[in-house]
């Protein structure tokens, strides 16, 4: 059978990319996902950490944030309305699939008081509004989604795709790992992070070109909640920008959780940290990272090459993830067991190696992290105690970025590179904005040629 459409990859990305195409009364559509079925996977086995129906998305946070300068680059393909229109949309789409309706970060009068107070102490806060939907409750919405494509879009979970079918410049389909092939007229590619290394291979087999993006590293920060309480009564999760003193690197505070616990992940062979945010399971703590990104031009331009070095550094040294306490950082010794039992705050990571971040961290990425503890010392006191744990550490790579138009197409006519995976979004309502942008493109192209056939058809 050929396909209209065939979109691979089922995270947020490739789900909404179908929606929409499904809405729009665009048939047939094929979903290939190389993972299981939602109720198939299990977040124990670290094989389903990202693949599966609702990739990524499955097992995160869930947190939905309505800002057009966070959560991936398609500020740089749409204007600031038409992007915040479109993340409206997916929010919208969320919503009407479980999400809760509550919505934190309103900008207030409380809001602009912490700004000004933030900015006294060289800190942007940015305005962000956030739906959180919750780790534990993604799942329920994921499968309202699919509920809301069945008889419409044909979905087939552990087919993966090996390769994408192009000539003379024209997608012509996908093939199959099991050799199948299977002709479409459009193709979307929606495969993620975990699939990025596959998406970097099709793009260069096919020439098309593609440039890289910087990696983050830094250390996820663990204190007691009560500390950074009114930054996140009133914005739930708080975006801060600092340039750094002695560097003037851009330093950010990402992914922050309110009563949460911080994660291992597994990242291939790497252990590298990450932090969770249940809407019903609280810890007594809060965590966020601090993340300092490095870009490099010539003769070195592979920041995952390095992201990945310093990482196994740390696995390296510490068998895995390393904890410290501040006190302990800035005192020049390590953690040990005995110390981090004294800890006032207590981790919510207990499978860790208490070590010395300093034998991992360069000097640059370091005191970068220092120097903006101390800053939002000043905004939350507390922050800079010695009894914060750092973790060691947490590095977020993006993929490497395919060259697109607006429209969200490659130089290859009718394929089509969306989310995480084309390298152009990093969060849950931007890789749904772009499976979006990318069908309603289709569609448009696809309702055009079906006027132009009538028209020509009534002449005859
Ligand atoms: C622990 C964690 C917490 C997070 N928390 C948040 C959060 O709170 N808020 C937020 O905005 N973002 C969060 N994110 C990021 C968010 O999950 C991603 O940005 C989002 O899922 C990206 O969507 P995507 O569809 O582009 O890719 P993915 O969700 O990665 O989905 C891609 C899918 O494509 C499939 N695939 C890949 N290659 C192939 C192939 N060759 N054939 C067939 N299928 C293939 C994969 O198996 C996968 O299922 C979190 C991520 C993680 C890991």
């Amino acid at each position: 059978m050929d396909y209209e459409v065939v979109i691979v990859g089922a995270g947020p990305a490739g789900i909404f990319a179908a929606l929409t195409l499904a809405e729009l009364g665009i048939k047939p559509v094929l979903l290939l996902e190389q993972g299981k079925g939602l109720n198939q996977r299990n977040r124990m086995n670290p094989d389903d950490m990202l693949c599966g129906w609702g990739g990524a998305g499955a097992y995160s946070d869930g947190k939905l944030t309505l800002s057009t300068e966070v959560g991936g680059f398609l500020g740089e393909f749409l204007k600031r309305e038409s992007l915040f229109q479109l993340l409206s949309t997916a929010d919208e789409i969320y919503e009407a699939h479980g999400a809760p309706h509550h919505v934190f970060g309103n900008v207030s009068e409380k809001f602009e008081d912490l700004a000004d107070r933030a900015r006294l102490a060289d800190l942007e806060l940015i305005p962000m509004r956030i739906r959180h939907i919750g780790t534990e409750k993604c799942p329920l919405v994921l499968g309202r989604l699919q509920r809301a494509l069945e008889g419409r879009v044909e979905i087939r979970t552990r087919c993966r795709v090996q390769h994408l079918l192009a000539e003379n410049g024209r997608i012509l389909g996908v093939k199959l790992a099991d050799g199948q092939i299977i002709p479409s007229r459009f193709v979307i590619a929606a495969p993620g992070r975990s699939g990025a290394s596959w998406m970097k291979k099709e793009a260069k087999s096919m020439g098309l070109k593609t440039k890289t993006n910087p990696v983050d590293i830094g250390v996820r920060v663990e204190l007691p909640a009560p500390v950074l309480k009114e930054i996140t009564d009133t914005t739930y999760e708080a975006k801060f920008i600092f340039h750094s003193k002695t560097f003037d690197d851009k330093v950010r505070t990402f992914c922050m959780n309110p009563y949460g616990e911080v994660v291992a992940e597994k990242n291939g062979e790497l252990l590298t940290v990450n932090g969770h945010s249940y809407a019903t399971r609280t810890s007594s703590n809060t965590n966020f990272s601090i993340l300092v990104s490095s870009a490099f031009t010539e003769p070195f331009d592979d920041p995952i090459a390095y992201g990945i070095h310093i990482a196994k550094l740390a696995n390296l040294l510490g068998g895995g993830i390393i904890i410290q306490r501040l006190g302990d950082l800035l005192a020049g010794r390590r953690s040990t067991a005995e110390r981090i039992e004294r800890c006032l705050t207590r981790p919510t990571l207990l499978d860790t190696t208490p070590g010395d971040l300093s034998f991992v961290l360069p000097y640059r990425h370091l005191l970068n992290i220092i120097e903006m503890l101390q800053a939002l010392d000043k905004l939350a006191p507390g922050v800079y105690s010695r009894h914060t744990l750092l973790y060691g550490v947490e590095t977020k790579f993006y993929s490497n970025r395919v060259e697109l138009s607006p429209e969200l197409e490659t130089e290859v006519s009718n394929l089509f590179a969306i989310g995480d995976g084309a390298g152009i979004t990093r969060g849950l309502l931007q890789a749904s904005a772009s499976g979006i942008l990318a069908s309603r493109a289709i569609a448009k192209r696809v309702k055009g040629n079906a006027k132009s056939l009538h028209n020509s058809h009534a002449k005859l």
